[in-house]
């Protein structure tokens, strides 16, 4: 039994009440407990004389009292408790209000010490307002300090966790063998865990951090690897003979990031090995073209492919775009996706299982159980970020250990990447089709609406396309009411949109809610120019490619995040004509005001990414289950990125040693791995 899954009840002082109170704050076993760490420090140990104290500073004074304690009220019936403490350098006024529990706390024999906030009168005279004090002798040390809920404050927790680490202390297990620690000069785990809480200096905390940091990231990384592991096998070899075909039948020469990136795959790909690669490349920066590049080659070696996108409106653009890349070539591509009828899907897959079938493409559909591939060799998956790690593997589970290409537009700082897709390889498409230019974007309010109008009209007069988005009509809980009100209802607005101000042109509505077929054929009159306007919701968000489209204007932009943002702005700016970015808000929002400000101030989508993360954190900016990464206590995703270097170099060792952490030298690092994505499974 592992002792550190004890209740927090049952450790002395807690009991039910407080116990409760500890489970707000997510601690509920010895172990939360022990692993609770304090967000900062008091430091109780470096004291200032008195007459080295300045105005403004926080500091401890150790002190006695020199006269005796008085206690008064004023007139409006507050009980003022004075104190004037010495300590032989000078004399500090203390003053505490309506507090009756200083005095009994206080004897003139004692030296106590006082922890708080120096002050200065009009006269210039220092002193202390309601300072904590506790006697000198055993509390000079850092004073943790945690986050506390009410009814449970930062002391109480301090007082349960010294209490707890002496009990427990003997069932810590410990990860890492004596001579990793001495090489590493890390502390032991008892040790680490004693100075994180109760550390004499800040030396102590840092070598505690280390320690603690280490372990997380070591622990990780031996989850990410073991569960990218998994997939490994035999992949069948995909010659490349087939590519000058497709590429004297491409409407355009390929950049040449493009074709750097389509060699880097068809290299990966002619091996047994099974590729594991990521494209990552900006919106509009032409990935759909390199993956039809690897899927014509594996098509014309009799193998099939699956391309996986994460909406409906996505799969069926990828459809129709296949189908004319290939047009004449003899590949058979097929779609299927949740709307697919019921004869249709079962048609396909029956084809698919007799190998009639070289491409399938679709949405999540492709990966239901009943989906069989006759030879699956090729898996592509469109927009990876939108789908959880597991779907990624779902699809590659369809083949027996088929190559794997995921595709992202959002591009994330290299350490991040190491990590999110710690198993793969990465291309990057960091050059654009020749010609495009720069797509301006403007933040404007309500006062603009008119000449917005105006703006679109003159670019549909000329010819070409434009997106009005709105955000869905969701309500959000934190909302009041006036922000309901300006938020525009999106359906009644589109209405009035097609019906009254664009009344002259043609316009069309596209939502989630819309059919299929409906979706379909508006896409397809917008996709093939019999549309001039777009008037929709966030459906649009990814992939959606129509070049002639050359604004978009975006309602409510408070409502986007950034970089949903930046994927609705790559809808435009897809060929070599000026495109615009529209943002209309009237919020005060000063969250909002700063995305705003990065999306005028620039189209890179690297920075944007960058930015985002800054103001969301990576757990948010992955999103838990997409990413697949589990909360982190103490390391930063961000910042400590050479520690995560080293857990990772050592994480493969290890594995190379114990593949499934089966040695009993393991069982800790096992454990703590299950424990660590027990929480995202
Ligand atoms: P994304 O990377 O956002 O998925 P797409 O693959 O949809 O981008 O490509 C964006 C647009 O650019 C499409 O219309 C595509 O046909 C076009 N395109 C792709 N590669 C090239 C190229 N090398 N030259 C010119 N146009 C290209
Ligand atoms: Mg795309």
């Amino acid at each position: 039994m592992d002792l550190l899954e004890t209740n927090v009840k049952f450790v002395r002082g807690v009991g039910e009440k407080r116990a409760a109170l500890f489970r707000k704050l997510g601690v509920t076993t010895v172990r939360d407990l022990l692993y609770f760490f304090p967000r900062r420090y008091e430091d109780w140990v470096n004291v200032t004389p008195i007459s080295g104290l300045t105005p403004g500073q926080t500091a401890c004074v150790r002190a006695t009292l020199a006269y005796h304690p008085s206690q008064n009220r004023t007139h409006g019936g507050t009980v003022l408790t004075r104190l004037t403490l010495t300590d032989g350098t000078g004399l500090l006024p203390v003053i505490f209000f309506n507090n009756r529990y200083v005095l009994p706390q206080l004897s003139e024999e004692t030296e106590y010490l006082f922890y708080g906030k120096v002050e200065e009168n009009g006269e210039g005279r220092l002193s202390m307002a309601s300072p904590k004090f506790l006697p000198a002798e055993g509390n000079a040390y850092f004073h943790p300090v945690y986050r506390q809920t009410e009814g449970l404050s930062s002391r109480a927790v301090s007082t349960v966790v010294k209490t707890a680490l002496t009990l427990f202390e003997t069932a810590l297990a410990e990860t890492l063998d004596e001579e990793k620690r001495k090489a590493y000069r890390l502390p032991d785990l008892p040790e680490a865990l004693r100075r994180i809480h109760f550390p004499q200096d800040f030396s102590e905390v840092e070598q505690a951090r280390r320690r603690l940091i280490y372990d997380e990231l070591l622990v990780l990384q031996l989850g990410l690897l073991t569960r990218g592991q998994r997939r490994d096998g035999t992949a069948v070899p995909v010659p490349d003979t087939a590519l000058p075909d497709f590429l004297s039948r491409l409407p355009f020469p390929l950049t040449g990031a493009q074709a750097r990136s389509v060699r880097e795959c068809l290299d990966d790909m002619a091996s047994t090995r099974p590729m594991r690669r990521l494209l990552q490349g900006d919106v509009g920066s032409g990935k759909t073209a390199v993956a039809a590049a690897l899927i014509f080659c594996a098509a014309k070696a009799g193998l099939q492919s699956a391309l996986m996108a994460p909406t409906e409106v996505l799969a069926r653009q990828h459809y129709a775009t296949f189908l004319k890349f290939y047009e004449g070539t003899g590949v058979r591509v097929a779609l299927l996706t949740g709307a697919t009828g019921a004869k249709a899907r079962r048609e396909t897959l029956e084809a698919l299982r007799a190998g009639g079938i070289d491409l399938l493409i679709g949405t999540h559909a492709v990966i239901t159980p009943d989906v069989e591939f006759s030879s699956l060799a090729l898996a592509v998956t469109d927009e990876q970020h939108r789908f959880g790690v597991d779907q990624r593997g779902a699809l590659s589970d369809k083949g027996k250990s088929p190559h794997v290409l995921v595709m992202s537009a959002t591009p994330i700082p290299r350490t991040l990447s190491l990590i999110v897709y710690g198993d793969l390889d990465v291309s990057v498409l960091d050059e654009k089709p020749a010609g495009r230019q720069e797509i301006d974007t403007f933040a404007v309010d309500e006062s603009y609406r008119e000449r917005v109008y105006r703006f679109v009209k003159k670019q549909l007069d000329a010819g070409k396309q434009a997106y009005v988005v709105c955000p869905l009509a969701q309500e959000k809980d934190d909302e009041d009411e006036e922000e309901k009100q300006t938020r525009l209802n999106a359906e009644k607005h589109m209405k009035a949109l097609s019906a009254d101000v664009f009344a002259g042109y043609t316009a069309a509505l596209l939502h989630g809610k819309m059919r299929p077929k409906e979706k379909d054929a508006v896409m397809a009159d917008f996709t093939e120019g019999r549309t001039q306007l777009l008037i929709c919701t966030i459906v649009i968000e990814v992939g959606v490619d129509v070049p002639n489209a050359t604004v978009i204007v975006i309602e409510n932009a408070e409502c986007f995040g950034l970089a949903q943002l930046h994927q609705l702005r790559g809808r435009v700016g897809r060929s070599d004509e000026k495109s615009y970015c529209i943002l209309l808000s009237d919020s005060k929002s000063e969250a909002a005001k700063e995305r705003f400000a990065v999306m005028t101030s620039t189209n890179d989508g690297f920075l944007i990414a960058k930015k985002d993360l800054e103001l969301r954190g990576p757990g948010d900016f992955f999103g838990r289950r997409q990413s697949g990464l589990p909360e982190m206590r103490i390391a930063d995703l961000m910042t400590d990125s050479r520690v995560m270097y080293v857990a990772q170099a050592d994480a493969k060792k290890i594995l190379e040693d114990d593949p499934a952490l089966e040695k009993e030298e393991h069982k800790a690092l096992a454990a703590a791995v299950s424990r660590l994505f027990a929480e995202i499974s």
